[in-house]
């Protein structure tokens, strides 16, 4: 209504950068909408998040036409650890996995929960990672809804949902090829158990799982950052099926946000700008349209150096040429990916050691072909340039992305990755020729490969009109603004 203030919306990100760079676009794209956006956030991720705000403040294509928006910093506990661990990002990636993630999970409670305690009458709606649990019992002390933001897959959460709650285990066998079917979805959908997160092996991780789930089963409801002709089917099943619960898909955000094209601000959220990114781009320039393949696994993945000698090899059996990010501080960066002889060869190949600018990359005429550890940032971003995937999961919701993408969508090849385990967890090693026939596959010219690419560009149209003033994304942003107008009048009553 005229003359009230705007819808005033609390983001709380978690701080590795798959989480916090959706997040960021998505309190990017509600300011344009109007909506005043706050973001909470450490110390460390601050300074870095703010190229962000600033640019989103000054652009013309966001935040002109809507509400400027800000920053708020609370203090990451000391907990006796070197400055840059505390950023939280090192600390969830260092060796001991998962008592630390938990720890980082932990440690921002309590001063997140004075911050609410400061700040809630100002306040009409939290968005909170889906991994902060407890911001849920938090905001509903102060009559604050909760949201909780998932970055993943809508397919991915109705899978694990489906999972926590029908025991689908009990009737399956622990053998390696063992397959669980996961009853109830729009899709028949059918997992090896080998895949899967199995709460006989992983206590801990399955016990975390349970408190994220219940806590966004007990929220106001639940943001994704995807679209609806994505994961078709899957909105409707969650809102019917699934214990009736509220959910907007909202993206893909980073097309929302305009944020595209900003490499910086992309590359300062995760501390990690690649100094060659330009030489990068210049050499893609110089390349047919299609003829190149992207090979990057986001910002977790570890492979042992035989993996590394193993994908090396599969990239020259493939004939194709590409492009292969080496994450800093990945095993793999230690390793010499010059091996075996003769690699890179010519003027095939170009190792981005850092950080790539992922998304110009993916969205270069010369890019044909990703080959994606299936993270749901990466799987998106492929999708909305309408690259067609070699898919290698790994862990988390990594394999339901594969089966999104390979099963569903029709815009994937499967390298053939079997055993979920975490970043430094053995895995079993892929042969380059598996390797290389996947690529094969997806840049081939015939048979499937054609259908495949005319499949993926389809599906990145689509994207953009998601996100497009009528589209359904764009609609699902309005749609949550009213309803949480509506409430505060009746809060307000
Ligand atoms: N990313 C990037 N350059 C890199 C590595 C990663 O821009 O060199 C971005 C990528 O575009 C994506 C995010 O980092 O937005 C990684 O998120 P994803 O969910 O794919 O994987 P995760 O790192 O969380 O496993």
């Amino acid at each position: 209504k005229d003359g009230e203030p705007p819808l005033h919306i609390l983001f709380f990100p978690f701080l590795l950068p798959g989480h916090l760079i959706p997040m960021a676009d998505m309190a990017v794209l509600f300011a344009a909408r109007g909506v005043r956006c706050t973001v909470l956030t450490t110390p460390v991720q601050a300074s870095t998040i703010r190229s962000v705000v600033d640019r989103a403040n000054g652009s013309s294509s966001s935040s002109a036409a809507g509400t400027p928006m800000s920053i708020s910093v609370v203090p990451f506990p000391d907990v006796g650890l070197p400055m840059a661990a505390q950023s939280g990002r090192d600390l969830a990636t260092s060796r001991d996995y998962h008592d630390r993630f938990l720890q980082t999970v932990e440690l921002l409670r309590e001063p997140f929960c004075r911050f609410l305690s400061d700040h809630h009458a100002d306040i009409d709606a939290v968005v909170s990672d889906s991994l902060f649990h407890w911001s849920a019992h938090a905001a509903a002390e102060h009559g604050l809804p909760r949201i909780a933001f998932l970055a993943t897959s809508m397919f991915a959460r109705a899978c694990t949902d489906t999972v926590l709650r029908s025991n689908v285990f009990e009737s399956c066998s622990d053998d390696h090829g063992a397959v669980v079917s996961l009853p109830g979805l729009p899709h028949r959908v059918e997992q090896r158990r080998s895949q899967m997160m199995d709460p006989a092996k992983r206590p801990h991780e399955w016990a975390m799982f349970q408190l994220i789930h219940a806590a966004d089963r007990s929220s106001y409801g639940e943001l994704f950052n995807s679209f609806r002709v994505l994961e078709p089917g899957y909105a409707e099943h969650y809102r019917a099926t699934q214990l009736r619960r509220r959910a907007w898909l909202v993206g893909p955000v980073a097309l929302a946000s305009g944020s595209l094209e900003d490499v910086a601000s992309r590359g300062a959220v995760a501390g990690a700008l690649s100094p060659d990114a330009a030489v990068c781009l210049r050499w893609l320039d110089a390349k047919q349209a299609s003829s190149v393949v992207y090979v990057s696994f986001g910002t977790m993945t570890n492979f042992s150096p035989e993996q590394m000698r193993e994908l090396a090899r599969g990239l020259d059996l493939s004939g194709k040429n590409f492009v292969w990010v080496i994450a800093k501080g990945s095993t793999a960066a230690s390793s010499d990916p010059s091996t075996p002889d003769g690699f890179p060869t010519a003027n095939r190949g170009y190792i981005v050691r850092g950080w790539a600018p992922q998304v110009l990359i993916l969205n270069h005429p010369a890019v044909g072909g990703f080959v994606t550890h299936c993270g749901w940032n990466s799987t998106l971003e492929a999708v909305s340039a309408g690259v067609p995937m070699v898919t290698w999961p790994r862990y988390a919701d990594q394999f339901y992305n594969e089966k999104l993408v390979v099963e569903v969508l029709g815009v994937g090849v499967g390298v053939g990755a079997e055993d979920y385990a975490s970043c430094l967890e053995t895995h079993r090693v892929i042969a380059g020729e598996a390797i290389a026939e996947s690529i094969r596959r997806v840049m081939g010219e015939e048979g499937d490969g054609a259908a495949m690419r005319k499949e993926a560009k389809e599906l990145g149209v689509m994207a953009r009109g998601a996100v497009e003033k009528g589209g359904s994304s764009y609609d699902d942003v309005g749609q949550l603004m009213e309803e949480l107008i509506a409430r505060r009048s009746s809060v307000g009553c």
